[in-house]
């Protein structure tokens, strides 16, 4: 039998383990139950999918999204291992022939919703040898939990209904409430729990605050135009506000579609699939979006308002750069999110929690030190608080003496008896004769442009940090206006001295890379041929994706088609040596990446003797086996004779369907081949 570390090479391609991967596998494969704590992105599938294959019975994934289901079953497939999901979206027919499968040990790991296994438990003890339970996302079962299922809870009974089978329970939701009340639950026995580093030190992080909205998008364009043809998602607090941010952007060229609870299920299926499958680049979404999407090439996550917990924020922030490259995180931080926020937390049965959360998450994007030390100590890590890929650690806030500033802002406020926000004060300081500031003769006021030297989004940023500082406060029972509090007062009477930083220039007016060394190599490298190469491979990928009906990153990530156009492999040997390559991709596209390789040097393939490697435990074939072996072309062109087939069997009223399963290619590869063949449009 492979060691889990010749699987994970020959299987998936990856050279080594990521923290704790094999210690779990190790766990899992001595038969004890197992709770799983890591980060999103992480690699927690790796845990249960190498046990699986060396396992002699079968393993079912509980999953809670059937999306998900057919990426992870895709890629599973794409690398050679048998999986399944069993679910509603497949007919009955299909159902059946994965149940057969099932029995017979073909199918080696099975997805399924919590909902479907309860009516399949019978099944299950009756005619399965199951080896290992994974359940993902397993904070699901408990009410403390963010996205709590009531179904999740039906799982309580596996620990007894299968005494021999290992169960383990992954999740990526840190607090200790929650991850006590899974284990319980789930009535793990003698288990033994991993809690992975939190860290994802490729994510870069940013706050931009005091932006207006015209400044926010004209920040996201160019932070968008910095990424062309790359994927990024940006997050927003309502459903309103992704429409809205998607016009915007329509408007100045940018093509996003917005995604939120609000769209009917197959339009926000559409959305997800083509984002998946590159057709679409950006996603301005609520945050429904992105639960169980595996997409490895999100190269930058932007928050449009502040999320409300810390937990939330890391969650979103974690779909950007799950294939290890760098990938680039902006919040962007403004009051009025705070009050919209509290006030949801005000409404809400848990306000405490609630509250509390949400200061957290303030407290983030208000500090003054390395925001990846506050996020780690957040979850219970520690860090030496200097990451060099924060804004602050890159970028240390310089200070001057602001006395005289905050005195002017605070005097504006007293004056009006504290009975006004933000935007009055701004107002009132910069000496603006709007309609409302000569109603209320705030015109009259001996302070009224008292600031007018300094602009209206600088007053903004200042006010910021006096609120940071604690010199005023926000009256959220009084309108939301501003309060000045005792070390307020000591500054304005002078009784003590005020430290301001000064204002990072908002981004997008000078060039955008400035802050980021990265960036600008990446900007001003000329074009190579290693780019060209690059294309050229994923244009290649995109049409084995087609043809195969998956997406394009379960061909290959990204991180693959970069070794690739680095190194350059010339011989299906070497290409097997690329990162994510393992046996099974290795033989059925080596060859045309290296064709395409050899064509754009403009040379000749090596060729070299493959020898395949039984990486499956041998197992007598079963009669659909076979069948399928003997239509095994799936990477075979498309002969003369199957194009006859092909054309008579779909005239004779064969589905696209029925089609794909005779020939044993996707059903874009039976459409696309119709459709060169004249026979559909
Ligand atoms: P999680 O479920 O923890 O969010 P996944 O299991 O979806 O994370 O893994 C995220 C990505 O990392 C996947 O694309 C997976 O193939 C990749 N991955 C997992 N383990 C490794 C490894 N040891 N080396 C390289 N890539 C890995
Ligand atoms: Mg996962
Ligand atoms: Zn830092």
């Amino acid at each position: 039998m492979p060691t889990p570390h010749e699987i994970l090479k020959t299987v998936f391609g990856y050279d080594s383990f990521r923290p704790l991967q094999e210690e779990i596998i190790n766990q899992i494969l001595a038969h004890n139950d197992t709770f799983v704590l890591m980060p999103t992105g992480g690699g927690k599938s790796m845990c249960y999918q190498i046990p699986a294959i060396i396992f002699e019975g079968i393993t079912i994934v509980v999953s809670p999204l059937i999306s998900l289901m057919k990426d992870q079953v895709d890629a599973l497939k794409s690398n050679g291992v048998e999986a399944e999901a069993l679910n509603s979206n497949n007919s009955e027919d299909v159902n059946y022939h994965i149940r057969i499968n099932c029995e017979s040990g073909i199918t080696k790991i099975l997805y399924i919703s919590p909902e479907r296994l309860q009516k399949e438990i019978p099944w299950m003890q009756s005619k399965l040898n199951v080896s290992l339970f994974a359940i993902d996302e397993a904070h699901c079962i408990s009410q403390w939990g963010h996205d709590f299922r009531p179904e999740y809870t039906q799982l309580n009974c596996l620990r007894s209904m299968f005494p021999k089978s290992v169960i383990m329970a992954l999740t990526a939701t840190a607090d200790k409430i929650t991850r006590e009340d899974i284990i319980k639950q789930l009535d793990l026995q003698s288990y033994k729990t991993f809690i992975s580093s939190f860290d994802r030190p490729n994510l870069s992080l940013e706050v931009r605050q005091g932006y207006s909205e015209n400044e926010k998008i004209n920040a996201i364009i160019s932070i968008v135009k910095r990424h062309q043809n790359e994927s990024g998602i940006i997050y927003c607090l309502s459903r309103k506000n992704t429409e809205k941010v998607v016009d915007l952007l329509h408007k100045q060229g940018v093509t996003a579609k917005a995604y939120h609870a609000g769209m009917s299920t197959p339009d926000r299926n559409k959305v997800q699939d083509d984002f998946i499958n590159d057709r679409i680049n950006i996603v301005c979404a609520t945050v429904a979006f992105g639960m169980g999407i595996d997409k490895s090439n999100v190269r930058y996550v932007i928050h449009y308002n502040m999320p409300k917990s810390i937990e939330n924020f890391y969650q979103e922030i974690g779909r950007g750069g799950r294939d290890g490259l760098e990938a680039e995180t902006i919040l962007f931080y403004n009051i009025q999110d705070i009050i919209t926020l509290r006030r949801f937390a005000e409404e809400s049965d848990t306000k405490e929690i609630n509250l509390e959360k949400l200061k957290r998450m303030q407290e983030y994007a208000e500090a003054q030190v390395c925001r990846r030390q506050i996020l780690l100590n957040y979850f219970g890590e520690h860090s030496n608080g200097n990451c060099c890929n924060c804004d602050i650690c890159k970028n240390p806030p310089q200070h001057f003496d602001g006395t005289v500033v905050v005195q002017k802002a605070l005097s504006a406020i007293k004056r009006t008896d504290e009975k006004i926000g933000f935007t009055h004060t701004i107002d009132i300081l910069r000496g603006s004769q709007n309609a409302d500031i000569i109603k209320l003769g705030y015109d009259q006021l001996k302070t009224f442009g008292v600031g007018s030297d300094i602009s209206a989004s600088i007053w903004y940023d200042y006010l910021l940090q006096m609120l940071q500082l604690g010199y005023i406060e926000i009256a959220y029972n009084d309108y939301n206006h501003l309060k000045i509090t005792d070390s307020g007062s000591d500054v304005l009477y002078g009784r003590s001295k005020a430290q301001l930083a000064i204002p990072k220039p908002k981004t997008y007016k000078q060039k955008e890379g400035k802050q980021d060394k990265k960036t600008i190599e990446k900007q001003s490298a000329p074009i190579n041929e290693d780019n060209r190469l690059f294309e050229i491979l994923r244009t290649l990928r995109k049409t084995i994706a087609e043809e195969n009906n998956w997406p394009a990153y379960v061909v290959l990530p990204d991180k693959s088609l970069k070794e690739l156009a680095i190194h350059k492999p010339l011989s299906v040997e070497n290409f097997g040596n690329i990162y994510g390559v393992g046996n099974r991709k290795k033989e059925q596209f080596g060859a045309r990446f290296v064709k395409a390789i050899a064509d754009y040097l403009n040379t000749e393939p090596i060729e070299e003797p493959i020898e395949s490697q039984e990486i499956m435990p041998h197992q007598e074939l079963s009669y659909m086996e076979k069948q399928k072996q003997l239509y095994s072309n799936a990477y075979q062109p498309w002969t003369a004779e199957d194009d006859s087939k092909l054309i008579e069997m779909y005239n004779a009223g064969e589905s696209i369907k029925q089609l794909a399963e005779f020939f044993d290619r996707g059903r874009g590869a039976i459409r696309s081949r119709l459709k060169k063949l004249n026979i559909i449009v």
